[in-house]
């Protein structure tokens, strides 16, 4: 997982030991099923400077645009239509995020 080498990597510049946290910004519209995505972490970081850490999500709600009904409008998942006109989005304005926001280590 790319995101955890970057994490990884940063801490072995700081001169960091032991990862206490990480906390993880989720789009809805990422695509992640977070169950997995902390499964998948719990077995990527074995043996790693984030072996014991916590981790935190945060999730971020998803946003649409229709450029035919000129609406933005919030999207529960992928699938969300535009409220009017019942299309799917002609754009996404937010949600797509996977990203670190913060690393607690000492
Ligand atoms: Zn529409």
């Amino acid at each position: 997982m790319n995101i955890l080498l970057i994490a990884e990597e940063e801490c072995h510049k700081a001169g960091l030991h032991k990862v206490e946290e990480v906390q993880l910004l989720v789009g809805n519209l990422s695509g992640v099923d977070t169950e997995a995505l902390i499964t998948c972490l719990h077995i990527a970081t074995r043996d790693t400077l984030l072996q014991s850490a916590r981790i935190l999500l945060d999730r971020k709600d998803g946003k649409g645009y229709c450029s035919g009904c000129e609406e933005e409008f919030y999207m529960a998942d992928l699938l969300t239509p535009c409220p009017v006109c019942f299309q799917p989005p002609t754009e996404f304005r937010a949600g797509q995020e996977l990203q670190i926001i913060a690393i607690r280590a000492e």
